[in-house]
């Protein structure tokens, strides 16, 4: 008997709205619930609601332990403050059916925070319309007024010098 080896995606929200073609492409699609409630756009509803009744992609909720799992590393990553619910569940999602069907799954996901993250879990990505990132990295904040450097990000988001909201970039590593 041979068997082909499973192949899932992990849709996140950028898929409905850039319309990912779960039709044509060969493998399971699966979404978290989170990711159906983020969508704004007509069409994206419109071609969620299409993909779903035609059984393309299926909808499960991730289990809580991954979830905190996701959570975790996107803390040390510095990037748990910038992912949406939806985001996590997408990433707790996918690292479920690794574990659970031990197969290939793939987050499919412009959003360079998901892409990061889910290398980081061992997970692989598929951008749709970016290009994806390289490698694995990690933020560094900054306040664009006073030029403080943060390691961490705040938990307002503001500079606590003088109140301005911080941007970011990689850090660099060696
Ligand atoms: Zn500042």
């Amino acid at each position: 008997m041979s068997s082909k080896p499973r192949r899932i995606f992990v849709l996140d929200a950028s898929a409905f709205m850039y319309g990912y073609p779960s039709v044509v492409v060969e493998g399971e699609h699966f979404t978290p619930l989170a990711v159906l409630e983020e969508l704004k756009s007509l069409q994206a509803r419109a071609y969620a609601d299409a993909v779903l009744s035609s059984k393309h992609v299926e909808v499960l909720p991730p289990p809580r332990e991954c979830l905190e799992e996701v959570s975790k590393k996107a803390e040390q990553l510095g990037s748990l403050q910038v992912l949406s619910r939806a985001d996590l569940e997408v990433l707790a999602l996918a690292l479920y059916l690794k574990k659970k069907e031990s197969a290939e799954v793939t987050v499919v996901s412009d959003d360079y925070d998901v892409q990061n993250v889910a290398a980081a879990l061992g997970l692989r990505f598929q951008p749709l319309r970016t290009s994806g990132i390289k490698a694995v990295f990690k933020w560094i904040y900054y306040c664009p007024s006073c030029g403080k450097i943060y390691r961490q990000p705040q938990p307002s988001l503001r500079c606590e010098i003088c109140g301005s909201f911080l941007k970011r970039r990689p850090r660099k590593r060696g």
